[in-house]
């Protein structure tokens, strides 16, 4: 299948292609050179992968689109602090190659326009011109994810001719924003104009911008994270030439455009987009770009100042432990104890990308429960992304809940570190901070044994084969006999019982003291814990219906003994009291009928 958004591509390629306006750019003379009908468009997505419609391999120079890279080196070179002492961040309004400083602090207005970017050049890191073009080079192909090579002819046209930048690189030596020889600073800038990118380079160039500074398919950090915001908000008011104010107002994507009809447009979070059409507008923007670029925006809701999902969007839906109980079965006494209360434990099973306005609405949601509330489990499990500031309140929340004595604790955030650190963060020293569970059953079996805490001395005691349910009903005498043949055996903690999969193994066992779990393996190498037993409880009991391969595994949880009885011995015993067969029968069907009402319950919960 063709992917539906290549096939869009292809269409907005077709339509937009028809439009014939515009001019070769003619101030640097090679550029007459470029093939005016050359069209292509590119979009790379957060984890790498291209769509690309017509020319995307056809290389071009970068020419004013390297601006915005250089300006991400030098922030990440020199600081934020001394970049902006040299060049600022206002929209000019003037001409990107016009002679003008700030009258106030004698900068240029911004890295966009020649002034700022000529000077940006000369900011990048090395003790010499030729380090620092080293490191521009080296900072390019870090955003392309290969080294760019060097368009000869084009650089050797713009140096030959280029007598305006000239002008304005000994006029930053006057004013002190350069340092140093400034005809080599030019050249390196004029260098970096004549590297050559094809849109696809530019969609990659793009989307390590949107993706935090790191390139979606090397996984090369580009640009340290935080000086991301600062690039694109200079695209985005500055990276149109004149016409930022308009572009910001149609296609709102922090952009940049070079002569040589290339446009980098970033989504941020989403997409990257490059494309090339070599005929430009009056301002100097590819007219086709300008109107690729509106069309997706438009028709995608890529605007950055568009209605984002609504915050509700970031809780899926509410429940209780009365929906889905853990899978421990306790004694009688305890269950019922529970039962009671299991409407007091919630889960929220929260989706998507998580920010402030989206943990608003969910611990809105947890104040209103609260007065109903023992304990609140999230369940992160179809969270993509938790903001640092989201998880800051959170951790109000939960220090707040604590304080009226309901639990918040987190399960199934499984390894997805970006979100743990966050969460590790928020907490402040001396917090011990968020609990995290591998799964909901064991963040509900905590949180039961919180109630469990408030019952007293309910806890279940050691217990006898007449205990178990299976059992139940049996004449006393029988009973004795059935004890008499089975044997005891000690587990210790940790130790596997049973193997799934164990072949002829004909024995129930009945737990007279410990705990044991019963697991089953996932596809992921994990195990999912189906149910965890204590005294006065039977596994294996299967092995009476005559299934004789082990269906999931049984460690000992803590230290064990059990009463282990053949089931040929046991079926002797029925030959001689077939009373025996029929209630054991019985038991067992009630027991399974009761298991399975558990399970409906369950999917019931979760569908
Ligand atoms: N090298 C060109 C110049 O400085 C870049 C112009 C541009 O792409 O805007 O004139």
């Amino acid at each position: 299948m063709k992917a539906p958004i290549q096939g869009y591509l292809e269409q907005l390629h077709e339509q937009v292609g028809q439009i014939d306006e515009g001019e070769l750019a003619s101030y640097i003379p090679e550029l007459t050179k470029a093939d005016p009908k050359a069209f292509g468009i590119c979009l790379v997505t957060m984890d790498g992968v291209a769509y690309a419609v017509g020319d995307t391999q056809q290389t071009f120079t970068i020419q004013s689109i390297s601006k915005a890279f250089v300006y991400a080196a030098a922030l990440a070179d020199r600081g934020q602090e001394l970049v902006a002492s040299k060049v600022g961040v206002e929209p000019s309004g003037d001409a990107f190659n016009s002679i003008s400083l700030d009258p106030q602090s004698g900068a240029p207005f911004n890295p966009m326009i020649n002034a700022g970017a000529i000077a940006t050049s000369g900011l990048v890191a090395g003790s010499t011109p030729q380090a620092q073009w080293q490191r521009i080079q080296e900072a390019l192909a870090d955003f392309a994810g290969h080294p760019l090579a060097l368009d000869e002819a084009v650089y050797r046209s713009e140096s030959d001719t280029g007598h305006r930048n000239r002008a304005i690189a000994w006029m930053l030596k006057n004013f002190g924003i350069i340092d140093g020889d400034p005809m080599a600073v030019l050249d390196n800038y004029f260098r970096q104009c004549s590297l050559l990118v094809s849109c696809r380079d530019l969609a990659f160039m793009a989307a390590t911008l949107a993706n935090g500074g790191v390139h979606p398919q090397t996984g090369k950090a580009a640009l340290p994270a935080d000086e991301v915001e600062r690039v694109l908000s200079v695209m985005a008011t500055c990276g149109m030439y004149d016409y930022a104010g308009s572009w910001l107002y149609e296609v709102g994507m922090p952009a940049k455009s070079g002569v040589g009809g290339g446009i980098v447009a970033v989504v941020p979070g989403r997409f990257g987009v490059g494309i090339f059409s070599p005929r430009l507008d009056a301002k100097g923007n590819s007219v086709r770009g300008i109107e690729a670029c509106k069309r997706l925006s438009r028709q995608f809701g890529l605007h950055a100042f568009a209605r984002r999902d609504h915050p509700s969007m970031a809780l899926e839906r509410i429940f209780s432990a009365a929906q889905v109980p853990s899978r421990r079965q306790p004694p009688l006494e305890v269950r019922s104890f529970l039962d009671e209360r299991a409407g007091s434990i919630k889960y929220l099973i929260l989706h998507g990308f998580i920010a402030v306005d989206g943990v608003e609405y969910v611990i809105r949601k947890m104040q209103k429960l609260a007065p109903t509330t023992h304990s609140f489990i999230l369940d992160m499990h179809q969270v993509d992304g938790l903001s640092e500031s989201a998880a800051r309140l959170l951790n109000q929340a939960r220090l707040g809940l604590a304080a009226e004595g309901i639990a918040l604790v987190c399960s199934r955030v499984h390894k997805r570190q970006a979100i743990l650190a966050h969460l590790g963060k928020a907490a402040r020293s001396g917090d011990r901070g968020f609990l995290l569970f591998e799964d909901n059953d064991l963040a509900v079996e905590w949180c039961e044994n919180r109630l469990l805490a408030e019952m007293g001395d309910l806890a279940p005691g050691p217990r006898g084969m007449g205990d178990s349910l299976m059992f139940r009903g049996l004449p006393a005498e029988l009973l004795q006999r059935i004890e008499q043949v089975s044997q005891r055996r000690s587990y210790t903690s940790g130790e596997q019982i049973l193997r799934i999969g164990q072949e002829g193994d004909g024995r129930v066992f009945f737990i007279e003291s410990g705990h044991v779990s019963i697991l089953v393996p996932l596809q992921n190498g994990n195990h999912q814990r189906i149910a965890s037993l204590c005294p006065g409880m039977e596994f294996g009991e299967m092995a009476l219906l005559g299934q004789t391969t082990r269906s999931a595994s049984v460690f000992a949880d803590t230290d064990v003994s059990c009463r282990i009885l053949e089931v040929t011995d046991l079926e002797r015993l029925a030959e001689e009291a077939p009373k025996l067969e029929i209630i054991l029968l019985k038991n067992l069907a009630r027991g399974i009928a009761a298991r399975l009402r558990g399970a409906n319950q369950c999917i019931q919960a979760l569908a």
